[in-house]
Parts: C-alpha cells; structure tokens; sequence
C-alpha cells in the first residue's frame, strides 16, 4: 500500500512530527472560572458563575475547557470537550477536524477488535475518522490495539462520559466518580459534569479499510 501523506490540516508536533488528533487536549488549554458545587437547593451540581453556554441541548452541563490547540503539548490520551462533541455531533474527523468519511454504509468509525465482530448498539467517546486519518490513526494512535473499521447507518447521539457526584448527607460536600457514563434523560443528570459526548453505533457494517483506501487510490 502506497504511504499515505496526512491532509495538511493534520496538526503535527515534535521532531518527529507526530500526527496530532484535532480532538487532542494541549496543555496551554486549562479550565476557567468557578468549580462545580452543590446547588443552594440540593437538587443537583452548577457553576456559581454558571452561563447557558455551560449546558447542552439536554440541560446537560459540561466542564470547562479553554481553547487553544497547537499551544504547549499535545495529551493524546485526554481529548478536549469542545472538540471532542463538536465532532461527534457534526460527524467530523477526529484527527483533522474534516467531514468524516461516509458512504452507503455508514460514517467510519475506528474500534478495538473485541473479539466477538459485533459492534451493534456499541457505545463510543471515540469521533469518527476519513478514510485517510484512518489509515493514518490505525498506524500510529496508542488506544487502537487491534483496530477495526466499522460503518454505522446510523450513530445515535447515546449520552455522556464524564464525572458523576453525589453528596454527602448533611454537608455541601460532593464525591467525585470518575471516568462514568450516563444516558441523556437518566434521573442522575443534575449531578453529572460531562466531558465527552457518546454515540452509539446502530446499523452497523464491518469494513475492510485497506480495500477501501485501495479503491481510493
Ligand atoms: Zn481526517
């Protein structure tokens, strides 16, 4: 397979020049304004300087994250919120922050091997890619152990990944649970900060990716 050069609107970094994800959180890019507390009436969790810019479409609300990409160092383990659900929810390419491949069968979505083929209904922090990114993630992003290519007709906006807190009975103390995932409309909204939005993947098509980049070419 001919090497793929990645499109240009791939941040690189580094003297190696590594491939750096357009959801990728850089270090220059830290969060702002008050922490998240208890509600005056307990029902839930809120930023005192809370703006409607903090919730979503599903009253959700989200941690804050300055932006600044390209800025200090790139963590490719930790993508930015701002990035990461703007690119779920527009179908962007995680890796160049492009429209994301898709075709009869569906956006292209990169998954681990789990073994079993069947990735009906399974849920995903991960955006989807291009065809190039593709070929370019399946080389180089540290998470993809055994990827595989898989199209979904229809990648359903599922819920959120972040922190869940509860309180802790008679103070305004809050317990924080990392790393959770929560539907939309579940009873324990109020007290869930989110930081990545989840797709689930409905309809879905296992796809041989070099036959694919190879029709490209
Ligand atoms: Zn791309």
């Amino acid at each position: 397979m001919p090497e793929l050069l990645a499109p240009e609107t791939v941040t690189t970094w580094g003297p190696r020049r590594l491939p750096v994800p357009y959801v990728a959180h850089w270090s220059a890019e830290r969060s702002y304004g008050q922490r998240v507390t208890m509600r005056p009436d307990a029902g839930g969790i809120w930023y005192l300087d809370e703006s409607p810019a903090d919730r979503d479409a599903f009253d959700m609300l989200w941690g804050r994250m300055g932006e600044a990409p390209g800025e200090g160092r790139p963590n490719l383990g930790a993508p930015h919120p701002v990035r990461q659900r703007r690119a779920q929810a527009e179908r962007l390419c995680q890796v160049c922050g492009r429209a994301a491949s898709h075709t009869r069968d569906g956006w292209l979505f990169l998954m681990n091997h789990d073994g079993s083929n069947d990735y009906e209904g399974a849920k995903s922090t991960k955006p989807p890619v291009c065809l190039h990114c593709a070929a370019l993630a399946s080389r180089h992003c540290p998470h993809l152990t055994r990827p595989v290519a898989v199209r979904s007709r229809r990648p359903k906006i599922w819920g959120v990944f972040g922190t869940l807190y509860t309180p802790t009975r008679g103070t305004s103390r809050l317990t924080a649970h990392v790393d959770e995932y929560l539907p939309y409309g579940h009873r324990a909204s109020n007290w869930f900060l989110a930081s990545q939005l989840v797709v689930a993947l409905k309809r879905c098509t296992v796809v041989d990716l070099d036959a694919e980049l190879a029709a490209l070419a």
